[in-house]
């Protein structure tokens, strides 16, 4: 059957329907046998039943009949055009030859894994304006399967539950507090029939939390916030204890933006449990605003952000937990996937867990009890710190905390991350992880001028001078910065703390990984392939020209007796948004959201690729005065940057404003930053802290920007159509 259904209304039908009948089993599907003892299993690679592979989340499938001797023979056996050209970062669940995935506004998809025939899909309805209120595109990366059912977190902070069936919704709760710029990307986990949620929004001013909801119901079990209420009171949660005993005193208690703020620490992604040690592990994020001076008067660790986290899972007590990056100011989340094992150091085995988060430094944590064991630098340059001491705290590089030297700060990596939310695989075969790794600079600069400092109604507040972190008007120094934005994938042998081989990539955000007993890890590029490599050696034994860039992990799974490998493609998420240029060669690779199944011997085609028409860079004469551009400037760099590129230099996933026909247009301009115009596709109206005068300040820095890059920045620097409208469904 196919339907498509729209969120609440339908919520309502369902729940009419199910009255009465609460908390009762979903009819049987391909999912009712979905379970802790199969997430805890090492499975028999029949079944990619979670965005992990399984509760250890190493993203390994122990399937052979691809492998590193044959994968050369892989050919596309279908693959599926999806609706939306923004970022796709899901990775597809399969159980028992039915495959679901998600995609951007958190719509849900349901195939025949082997014919790629849909079976139903569902749309929760989100508002496009909340797409203001997406740090990183509007993306999902997932949905968890158990027992019948699918359980989706939606960017407005909804949790729903589907019946895997059919896609009906079984029930609906809203995670969040809606007055405030809360949003859900991650992919739930569902642990002893409950549902465990977390949630993003620190660059706009929001307090993290995880909550566990029953699977069958939708009844809350607990909440565990991660940093404390800035109110000074306890909230009644499971929470209360650790932030009284350990968290409060490591925030300043007078003054500091977090009291407005709620300070951050949102759990946007890992959340992981731990079937050996029965452990729930949150990886935190960072700090709200990301200025420590201005978050915490510069005082403290601010527990617990930017730390794993073990809780008792029944209760969402606290047991430990490892802080990374201590009093953390640069946007270092420790949100980054996270994969369990048992691994031999020093001659005995240790139950570790591992985790690359943004910060540059691979960790390896001793997961009985929260104590480092190692921790090294996974890519060439890391500006904040030099090491970590033997009492597991960073050394850092004093002029990294601009906001007390009062200097600006060019750190490596930065807010983009030395490793971002793609996913990271582990082999137990080989003893490697495999990190999708990244060199970004960002610059941050302490904020001179008061309105800097302070939090607005719409937007970031991340306490640093964002329209001076923009591109410099100097076309060496803007081909340097691409240039130096690079990408690589790091075999790292967590037992030493070393890589073992190391593949480069001209162009930063390329794909997440995963790998198999056939000895491959598999990879996804920013600038359009599909690879496969030796997981041993690191040699490239396969290569598939996608037409569009890769971000997005892949799964591997049986039907019959066909092993098949699926993946997402299209590009969007955080670095091409935000800073553009930064993506260099990329920005010319088309974004086609689609997902694609490969087999041995498939013989199916994608369509031919349209050919890439790139506009021509013709914005009106620069006339406006001086001061006028300047403020248009600031106002871009507080308010538009984050969306629509650093200095205007998009990345062809939302508009180029320099390219935008709305350029020449002042009336139009101005509907559509004042009045809202296009606020249902996610535009919406900035007049809550721009008056017209000031949106037509931001047109003329537009103008004079595109002005300054058609006679300053020659190709290849151009960016690459969205996606043609596509029909949605398989293609054979
Ligand atoms: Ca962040």
């Amino acid at each position: 059957m196919r339907r498509w259904t729209i969120g609440r209304g339908w919520a309502a039908l369902a729940l009419l329907a199910a009255a009465g009948g609460c908390g009762r089993d979903v009819p049987r599907n391909a999912v009712s046998g979905v379970d802790g003892a199969m997430l805890a299993a090492a499975g028999d690679g029949r079944n990619w039943a979670a965005a992990g592979y399984n509760y250890l989340e190493q993203r390994f499938s122990p399937l052979t009949q691809i492998n590193a001797g044959n994968v050369a023979q892989l050919g596309l056996a279908w693959s599926a055009n999806l609706p939306d050209a923004r970022g796709q970062e899901s990775t597809p669940i399969v159980i028992d030859g039915k495959l679901f995935v998600t995609g951007p506004w958190s719509k849900v998809f349901a195939y025949d894994a082997a014919t790629g025939r849909p079976l139903w899909q569902y749309d929760p309805g989100v508002d496009r304006a909340k797409g203001a209120q997406a740090c990183c595109d509007v993306v999902n990366r997932g949905v968890a399967a158990w027992r019948g059912r699918l359980y989706l977190g939606t960017l407005d902070g909804r949790l729903i539950a589907l019946n895997a069936g059919t896609g009906a919704v079984d029930w609906s709760v809203q995670t969040t507090d809606t007055s405030k710029p809360y949003t859900i990307t991650g992919v739930p986990r569902v642990v002893k029939d409950m549902v465990v949620i977390g949630n993003g929004g620190a660059e706009f001013g929001v307090r993290g939390y995880v909550t566990a909801y029953d699977a069958a119901t939708g009844a809350k079990k607990w909440r565990f916030y991660t940093v404390p209420n800035p109110n000074g009171s306890p909230d009644g949660e499971v929470s209360d204890r650790v932030l009284h005993d350990r968290a409060n005193a490591s925030w300043s208690a007078q003054g500091g933006q977090w009291h407005q703020s709620g300070g951050g620490g949102t759990v946007w992604d890992a959340i992981v449990y731990d079937p050996e040690l029965d452990q729930l592990y949150l990886g935190v994020g960072n700090g709200s605003p990301w200025n420590h001076g201005l978050r915490s008067n510069g005082q403290g660790d601010n527990l617990f952000l930017s730390s794993i986290v073990a809780l008792k899972p029944e209760t969402g007590e606290y047991l430990w937990h490892y802080q990374e990056t201590p009093g953390e100011t640069w946007d270092f989340t420790a949100t980054q996937p996270i994969a369990l094992a048992t691994i031999p150091i020093g001659g005995r085995p240790r139950k570790v867990l591992m985790q690359a988060p943004k910060n540059g430094f691979f960790f390896v944590v001793d997961r009985t009890n929260g104590r480092l064991i190692n921790a090294s630098k996974f890519i060439d340059h890391v500006t904040w710190a030099d090491h970590y001491g033997a009492d597991g705290r960073p050394v850092e590089n004093p002029a990294a905390r601009f906001y007390r030297t009062g200097q600006p700060f060019l750190a490596v990596p930065s807010a983009l991350a030395a490793h971002n939310w793609q996913p990271m695989a582990f082999s137990p075969q080989t003893g490697l992880a495999y990190v999708p790794a990244q060199e970004v600079a960002m610059a941050y600069i302490p904020p001179a001028r008061p309105q800097d400092a302070q939090a607005h109604a719409i937007g970031f507040n991340v306490g640093t001078d964002t329209a001076d972190g923009m591109y410099p008007r100097n076309a060496q120094q803007i081909a340097a910065a691409t240039a130096g934005a690079t990408g690589s994938l790091v075999a790292w042998d967590p037992a030493t703390g070393r890589a073992r081989w190391k593949v480069s990539y001209p162009t930063p955000w390329n794909g997440g990984t995963m790998a198999t007993a056939g000895n491959l890890v598999f990879q996804g590029t920013s600038l359009g392939e599909f690879r496969a490599y030796a997981a041993d050696t690191g040699r490239q034994l396969f290569s598939y020209p996608t037409q569009t860039g890769v971000m997005a992990g892949a799964a591997t799974y049986m039907v019959g007796n066909t092993q098949y490998v699926a993946v997402m493609t299209g590009r969007g998420g955080a670095l091409p948004l935000a800073i553009g240029y930064a993506i260099g060669r990329a920005r010319t690779v088309p974004n086609m959201p689609r997902l694609l199944v490969f087999r041995l011997g498939g013989t199916a085609h994608l369509p031919a690729a349209a050919p890439v028409e790139v506009a021509a860079l013709n914005p009106p004469a620069a006339t406006a005065a001086a001061a006028d551009v300047e403020a248009g400037r600031q106002l871009f760099g507080r308010y538009c940057q984050v969306c629509h590129g650093a200095s205007a230099g998009g990345a062809g996933v939302l508009p180029d404003l320099q390219r935008s026909g709305v350029l020449a247009d002042q009336a139009v301009w101005r509907q559509v930053l004042i009045d809202g115009m296009l606020k249902d596709q996610g535009m919406v109206s900035f007049a809550r802290v721009m008056t017209a005068a000031q949106a037509e300040q931001v047109r003329a820095y537009v103008i004079d920007e595109a002005n300054w890059a058609k006679t300053h920045l020659p190709g290849p620097i151009a960016p690459a159509p969205s996606a043609p409208r596509m029909p949605t469904g398989a293609t054979q």
